[in-house]
């Protein structure tokens, strides 16, 4: 992915201020953090977002989340985390190569990162988790 800017600088073609790095990631803090000491986990291979992730850097991936959460707690003394990671625009996706983000969170830090409760029914809950289920 010639034009990608993740994979540039995951791949340290592109300066960043990096916490982590080893064969298959680099962790950097994001230029424009939601709290400081926001971080993101990048793969230093291309995917466009969890869709095509592969299933052993998925599972590569939330080990090193935990690492890092701990470290930002243990760092920062922060009151919360949120990890968030985006899919596709609608998601709110805007760099379209995967990456996690780790957002430690303070007492009156001002961010709202949580999403507004809608409502349901058992009849719909029944039917949804059965078609994703069929889906596996
Ligand atoms: P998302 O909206 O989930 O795709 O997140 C993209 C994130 O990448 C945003 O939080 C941006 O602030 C961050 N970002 C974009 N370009 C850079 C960069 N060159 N270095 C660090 N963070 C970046
Ligand atoms: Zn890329």
């Amino acid at each position: 992915m010639n034009d990608c800017i993740f994979c540039k600088i995951a791949n340290g073609e592109i300066p960043s201020s990096t916490i982590y790095e080893d064969d298959k990631f680099r962790v950097i803090l994001d230029l424009s953090p939601a709290a400081a000491g926001h971080a993101l986990i990048i793969p230093k291979a291309h995917f466009r977002n969890i869709f095509d992730l592969d299933d052993a850097t998925a599972a590569d991936l939330f080990v090193l989340a935990k690492k890092i959460a701990c470290a930002a707690k243990k760092a920062l003394n922060c009151d919360g985390l949120n990890i968030v990671q985006n899919n596709e625009e609608i998601a709110g996706q805007t760099v379209f190569h995967f990456h996690m983000h780790i957002i430690p969170r303070y007492i009156n830090d001002g961010q709202s990162i949580l999403w507004k409760p809608g409502t349901s029914d058992p009849e719909t809950l029944k039917n949804l988790a059965a078609k994703i289920a069929e889906a596996l």
